[in-house]
């Protein structure tokens, strides 16, 4: 008898879940994601500055799994969750049922109930978010190139709100960018975080090299003052600014996808679903949640942190334990091998903290890290290592590289490097 696995959401966890239980027998999954693609959302803000295109960090999940008779993927948007069923229920009505479901929907941007985020500030987590930004900071620059007189009205000045690996890689490339192509325009750039940190989660020493290099590329720091509004053509600031600008870029926080409320499942920080140490929801043996929509416990830790390597590790580690269920072996608590954690602040400027016991890198060692972390989750995804790399290395060790030539109105598109293998089938 087979056993058919619904896996909701084609991000890094329910890709590799998808891909682990592609190998057995006596197992049908159908896959389902909203956009039909796997967006690599360590590269967004890549896409958003202009370096690649969108299509270099979207991965089309049929043609991922089209070798794989037994994983069906479906393009549909999950409208809610019976966990008692299981089943799921798809936004043209449909149902689809299954024996064991897999919740992998990842996170949405928490704004905080700060006023008018939601509606003026740019979120970076998804490709479209990252085309937004792309097309608004491309449209800004150009108008103030043409009418330098703009800059007075903000069109100059970027604020990105959060001081954790989001907020400075999009802040570091941000300023890399406008240097590159606006040399005689003084564009600014500013970094906003309510703490007084930047890159928190890291070590002392990678504070310190994170402000020194942002500050090197003319990021003005704000920090330690909490956004009170957000509208059109200003950023105001708890302490009394307002800042006139036209583009604000959010990292300022996540929480679950909606997708965890509409399960009626328990939801903890975040609003992300608690599951067990075998990654099932308490009371729903049959029901996985992996990734940035669970809470994840772990040895002392209340939940692992947001990572493309820990939903990718959770996602293989749910086929295992439906695996398990099948060939009547026990289910198995989660172990996370850890990689660390790592920024990129710019060209010839990264951090990293490797493995578990957080061994300390910057520079080229750091890079090093980094490439070969999301290399690694990039070949899960399908895409040409050799041309990830190529582009990858020229990038970091560049010191100069985008020309005004970005700013011509009719050279909208960003010619893409060629990532994804996926692409051409
Ligand atoms: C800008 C940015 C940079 C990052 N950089 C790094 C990094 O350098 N290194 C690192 O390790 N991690 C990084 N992360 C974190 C990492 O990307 C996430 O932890 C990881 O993507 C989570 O994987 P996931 O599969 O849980 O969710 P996601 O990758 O978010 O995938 C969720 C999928 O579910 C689909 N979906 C959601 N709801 C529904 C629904 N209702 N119906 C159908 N489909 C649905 C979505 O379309 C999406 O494809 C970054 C995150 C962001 C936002």
């Amino acid at each position: 008898m087979t056993t058919r696995v619904v896996v909701v959401g084609g991000g890094f966890a329910g890709v590799a879940c998808a891909n682990r239980l592609a190998g057995e027998p006596l197992v049908r999954t159908t896959l389902l994601d909203r956009n039909g693609y796997h967006q690599f959302q360590p590269l967004l803000y890549q896409v958003a500055t202009a370096e690649l295109a969108a299509e270099d960090v979207k991965f089309d999940l049929a043609k991922m799994f089209h070798r794989h008779d037994s994983v069906r993927t479906r393009t549909a948007d999950v409208v809610s969750v019976d966990p008692e069923a299981p089943s799921v229920t798809l936004a043209d009505g449909t149902t689809v049922d299954g024996d064991v479901l897999v919740l992998a929907g990842g996170a949405q941007p928490n704004f905080f109930h700060t006023s008018g985020a939601a509606r003026y500030a740019l979120p970076l987590y998804s490709v479209d978010d990252a085309e937004r930004v792309r097309a608004r900071v491309l449209e800004l620059l150009r108008a103030a190139a043409a009418k330098p007189e703009l800059a007075e009205d903000g069109a100059l000045t970027f604020v990105v709100v959060g001081a954790g690996p989001t907020g400075v890689e999009t802040a570091g490339a941000l300023a890399e960018l406008v240097r590159d192509v606006m040399e005689h325009v003084r564009a600014k750039v500013m970094l906003v975080d309510l703490g007084h940190i930047v890159l928190p989660a890291f070590s002392e020493k990678a504070h310190e090299y994170a402000v020194t290099q942002l500050k090197r590329r003319g990021v003005e720091l704000r920090l330690g003052t909490a956004v009170s509004e957000v509208a059109a053509d200003h950023i105001a600031l708890a302490d009394g600014t307002t800042i006139r600008t036209h583009l604000v870029v959010w990292g300022g926080g996540e929480m679950a996808a909606p997708l965890a409320a509409r399960s009626g499942l328990p939801q903890g920080a975040g609003g992300r679903i608690d599951v067990r140490p075998d990654l099932t929801v308490t009371g729903h043996p049959a029901v996985y949640a992996v990734g940035d929509v669970a809470n994840i416990p772990y040895g002392d830790e209340p939940a692992l942190p947001q990572l493309g390597s820990v939903a990718a590790q959770a996602g293989d580690w749910a086929a295992r334990n439906i695996i398990a269920d099948l060939e009547g072996d026990g289910r198995e608590s989660f172990h996370y091998r850890d990689k660390g954690i790592m920024a990129m602040i710019g060209r010839k400027a990264a951090v990293a903290e490797v493995g578990e016991h957080r061994h300390e890198m910057r520079g080229r060692f750091a890079f090093a890290a980094w490439l070969g972390v999301h290399a690694s989750l990039l070949a899960n995804a399908g895409a040409e290592m050799k041309a990830f790399t190529t582009w990858a290395e020229e990038f970091y060790l560049r010191p100069h590289h985008r020309s005004a030539e970005l700013l011509d109105p009719t050279n909208d598109q960003v010619p893409p490097v060629g990532l994804a293998t996926t692409r051409d089938g």
